[in-house]
């Protein structure tokens, strides 16, 4: 963007001579927008559900003489409930991908502890969902930064294969490295994604169409989670997808040497 200058000092040094200190406004602008857009879209994206839970919390108090009515309200509002509860994790898990905080941890880690992680997570949606989850490729691979947030990253991937995937398909989740690069591939046999939506899903609250109308659950925020994620971490996130065939979504981040083959120093003796 072309820069916006504003005046922040004005110093007269002679009559005819004014210094003045400038200040270009348009990236924190930008960020200022940003930070405004994410507050508006998160609060309309909270309204439907908290809506839902204290509508059904009225019906059931009206339905109280009904048991049958009852349970069906309260099951409904505990969908909701649990629905606004993987919502606001998933917000506060964004809002602090996209802050300046630091990471909470930079060491290390190994790419089988993540992987290891995001299947152990989601061992119960997938057996729900009758998807056979399984692991491929190189092991003993190492990365550096914060497990958790990059166990989170390739459990999201992980969580939409399972989703978007029919009763009975496999998701495959492989690992591959060359000289400096860790890919981390999450591929499945589901609904695919339209070409035209490829770009946007990436986006905070974009869910494509197609599976906007299978399923309900989600919150549009996996994505964008997994893209501020990786990007944090000097990574990207791609994706390749053919509706009807199924997609596959890949991490690249950089290989760090296993700590091991650190130079460990020779041991002095006294
Ligand atoms: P959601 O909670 O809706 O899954 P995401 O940010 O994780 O939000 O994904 C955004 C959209 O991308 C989804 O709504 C869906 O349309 C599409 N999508 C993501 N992963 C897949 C996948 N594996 N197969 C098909 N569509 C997917």
């Amino acid at each position: 963007a072309e820069p916006r200058l504003v005046a922040v000092r004005a110093t007269r040094v002679s009559p005819r001579l004014t210094l003045l200190v400038l200040r270009d406004i348009t990236e924190r602008e930008r960020v200022e927008q940003m930070r405004r857009d994410f507050v508006a879209n998160t609060s309309h994206e909270l309204k439907t559900p908290v809506g839902a839970v204290s509508l059904l919390a009225e019906a059931i108090e009206s339905a109280a003489d009904d048991p049958e009515q009852v349970r069906n309200f309260a099951g409904r509002l505990i969908a909701e409930a649990s629905r606004l509860t993987v919502l606001t994790s998933r917000i506060m898990s964004l809002s602090k991908l996209q802050s300046s905080d630091e990471l909470s941890e930079d060491r290390i880690v190994s790419v089988d502890e993540i992987v290891a992680s995001a299947v152990d997570a989601h061992e119960i949606q997938a057996e729900s969902a009758g998807v056979k989850m399984t692991r491929g490729g190189t092991r003993g691979l190492h990365v550096r930064g914060d497990v958790q947030v990059l166990g989170e990253a390739v459990g999201n991937l992980v969580a939409n294969a399972i989703a978007y995937s029919p009763r009975g398909s496999s998701v495959g989740i492989g690992v591959s490295h060359d000289a400096d690069v860790v890919a981390i591939a999450v591929t499945d046999r589901g609904i695919g994604i339209p070409e035209g939506d490829q770009e946007r899903i990436f986006e905070r609250f974009y869910r494509a169409d197609p599976a906007r109308a299978r399923r309900t659950g989600g919150t549009g925020l996996g994505l964008s989670i997994v893209k501020h994620a990786v990007q944090r971490h000097g990574g990207d996130v791609s994706v390749w997808s053919k509706p009807g065939r199924g997609s596959t979504f890949t991490i690249r981040l950089p290989l760090a040497a296993a700590p091991d083959d650190l130079p460990t120093g020779k041991k002095t003796r006294k």
